[in-house]
């Protein structure tokens, strides 16, 4: 495997490069769910590009930008025993210059849920894709289905500036008892990871209700406030794939969201019916 740091030295490897190119942009601290996407690339491409950059423009004030784990060490390791390619760790100053042409969410699908607990969140998240999806020009780009809402955006992104690669969903990975994998997990105490499995095991109760044919989305969203009693819920959301607010699920068109904070990380989850 490679390391990258510099723009000059990708676009040299990318010209050279053939056959199909896989791309998976994480901002590392890695674990088994980005695997998972890696995993996927490396099966479907030739070649497998990962990029680590945690990206500034993509944290409000007040954030954990300075927080957010490093762990370069330990992910390169994990790229190279995943038969990754090429690694590309660019610096901030590599990808950034000041007053950049800016990217703007739109309005129904950037400004809700996420986009309106972190306004501009978005933004940062689309400039980024599109700086990295421009430089690496993948075959394939992988994305988790756990950040369903920046899935739907990047690919609204990629229709409406007619960007080319692929757009590869791929499926949330968890913890064997049910807490989806994040960086950000390994900042929870003893209790609250105890306490964030109420999340998971909301999502499961609204699941089981939708399969005994309970439609209603309210009753949905009142019987998972129930399951995670006490805890600080900053959105439970019930959309169709458009993410319009819907009352009644429509199965195979429906997602239900939510974001928690347990503690001091904000943890969020979904799942998709
Ligand atoms: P991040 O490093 O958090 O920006 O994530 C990089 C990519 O990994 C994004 O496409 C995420 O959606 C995806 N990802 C993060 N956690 C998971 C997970 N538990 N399962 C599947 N994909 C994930």
């Amino acid at each position: 495997m490679k390391i990258i740091h510099s723009i000059e030295e990708l676009q040299t490897i990318r010209k050279n490069l053939k056959g199909s190119l896989g791309f998976v942009p994480t901002m590392g601290a890695l674990h088994d769910g980005h695997l998972s996407l890696i995993k996927q690339s490396i099966k479907d491409n030739e070649i497998t590009i990962v990029s680590i950059f945690v990206n500034p423009t993509q944290f409000l004030p007040g954030e954990d930008l300075d927080k957010y784990p490093k762990k370069i060490q330990a992910d390169s390791k994990i790229c190279e025993l995943a038969n990754v390619d090429y690694l590309f760790t660019p610096e901030i100053n590599t990808m950034y210059s000041k007053d950049e042409i800016l990217i703007k969410a739109p309005v129904l699908k950037g400004f809700t849920l996420e986009g309106q607990n972190r306004p501009g969140h978005f933004d940062g998240v689309l400039q980024i894709v599109l700086k990295l999806l421009n430089l690496v020009n993948p075959t394939n780009v992988y994305f988790g289905k756990k950040d369903a809402q920046q899935l739907a955006l990047i690919k609204q992104m990629a229709k409406n500036l007619f960007l080319s690669p692929n757009i590869v969903d791929c499926e949330i990975i968890r913890e064997k008892d049910g807490l989806a994998m994040s960086s950000r997990n390994i900042y929870l105490s003893q209790e609250e990871r105890k306490q964030a499995l109420n999340i998971s095991k909301s999502l499961k109760d609204a699941a089981k209700l939708i399969g005994s044919k309970e439609y209603n989305c309210a009753r949905i969203i009142k019987t998972m406030r129930t399951t995670m009693k006490g805890m600080d819920i900053e959105y439970i959301s019930i959309v169709n794939r458009d993410f319009q607010q819907i009352q009644t699920i429509e199965l195979g068109n429906t997602i239900i969201l939510l974001a928690v904070k347990v503690g001091t990380p904000r943890l969020i989850d979904n799942i998709w019916i």
